[in-house]
């Protein structure tokens, strides 16, 4: 073998077994790492580019969009939007499907005022600065929650400027879930109509359906997108997202491009083909009945990391349909090897499918190991 590639090996396998080891502690980001798509080697062989419109064909043949079409099949169902009235696209994660859901917000209402929670992801910051979209941050409540008086407040002082939403489904620190409802409600009593309101479910747009039925998360609300990662809760070594919205919505922006015989409706040009089949791949292997196991799994493995830090008397925290337990931040140490998500004056961990018992005990032994010291 030629020497470079002998060389290159060897920095390959030494890189593999560093990233085993820290796969091994990796319990404070929404990651799921429980996943095997071996299957889908073969495909690393292929240029797969799905550019352009998941509907619209394209010059380029080499493309996933059958396997696309199906993921975004199942995101309709879950979030009940008929076949035949939405669009979306597999995306590259979260932050892409944000702006994607605020661009279309702000090509609507040009004038549109943007308002979100202070716990909101910094992708929901960055957008409004892209954007170039003016925008209040709402203070939140003692759950992560907006403080929904104070939005009230802001929203009698903008008078009769249309209003765009980013709602938390899930923060990022807290797992709060802003009040879907209750800002429907607030449109309804203060008689606004001209409002977009998008969902930032980044995390909990694959845990929200199968669990709490007050903040369900559905397109018969009056609601206009909806973003998730892919490689948050369903689990992906490439990061991708979802991004779904109303078609009518769309075909307001659409550009038809000839050079790809497509239609420029996506943020990015080129765009992955292998992520929507890794998705596709997750979808078909574990099916809804698989992911609501897996969520309920989650919500129960938090309990009980919850319940371990009471008894050991470690202040925390944890809201109830959250997989997100935040407690004192420990030794940095200890910080260091789980790979703890600080802020402020809380650390937390999010229960993962792969953050099992025997891991939480594992980590807790480590947690009280150190205070003895
Ligand atoms: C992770 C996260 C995002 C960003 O998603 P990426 O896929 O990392 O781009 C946005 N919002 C929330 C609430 C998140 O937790």
């Amino acid at each position: 073998m030629k020497k470079s590639y002998l060389k290159a090996h060897k920095a390959l396998n030494g890189f593999e077994a560093y990233l085993k080891k820290m796969t091994q502690s990796l319990i404070g980001y929404p990651t799921n790492l429980a996943y095997d798509y071996r299957p889908l080697l073969p495909f690393f062989q292929y240029s797969l580019n799905n550019l352009g419109d998941p509907f619209h064909d394209c010059g380029f043949k080499i493309h996933s969009r059958s396997f696309e079409k199906k993921v975004l099949d199942f995101f309709a169902k879950l979030y009940q939007i008929p076949k035949d009235k939405f669009w979306g696209y597999v995306c590259s994660g979260g932050t892409e499907g944000n702006l994607y859901g605020l661009f279309l917000a702000r090509e609507l209402y040009p004038k549109g005022h943007l308002i979100f929670s202070q716990a909101s992801h910094y992708s929901i910051h960055k957008a409004a600065r892209i954007l170039k979209l003016p925008h209040t941050i709402i203070p939140t409540d003692e759950h992560g929650e907006m403080n929904y008086d104070h939005l009230k407040h802001i929203i009698q002082s903008l008078g009769h400027t249309p209003l765009i939403f980013n709602l938390n489904i899930g923060t990022t620190m807290h797992g709060a879930i802003d009040k879907l409802d209750t800002v429907v409600q607030l449109m309804k009593d203060l008689k606004i109509k001209k409002f977009y309101i998008h969902c930032d479910a980044a995390l909990s747009g694959m845990i929200v359906p199968f669990t709490n039925k007050a903040h369900y998360l559905s397109f018969k609300q009056p609601i206009h997108s909806i973003a998730v990662s892919g490689h948050k809760f369903i689990g992906s070594p490439i990061p991708c997202g979802v991004v779904l919205t109303h078609k009518y919505l769309v075909e307001k922006i659409a550009n038809n491009i000839d050079y790809i015989k497509s239609l420029d409706t996506t943020i990015t040009g080129s765009r992955s083909g292998l992520t929507p089949m890794i998705l596709w791949y997750a979808i078909l292997t574990h099916g809804l009945s698989g992911f609501k196991q897996q969520a309920h799994q989650c919500l129960e493995q938090a309990d009980y990391l919850y319940q371990q830090l009471k008894v050991h008397q470690i202040p925390c925290w944890k809201e109830a349909a959250s997989n997100t337990v935040l407690f004192k931040p420990p030794h940095p140490r200890i910080a260091d090897r789980w790979q703890l998500a600080t802020s402020g004056d809380w650390a937390h961990v999010i229960v993962m499918q792969h953050v099992t018992k025997p891991k939480i005990d594992q980590f807790m032994q480590d947690i009280i190991k150190s205070k003895k010291v």
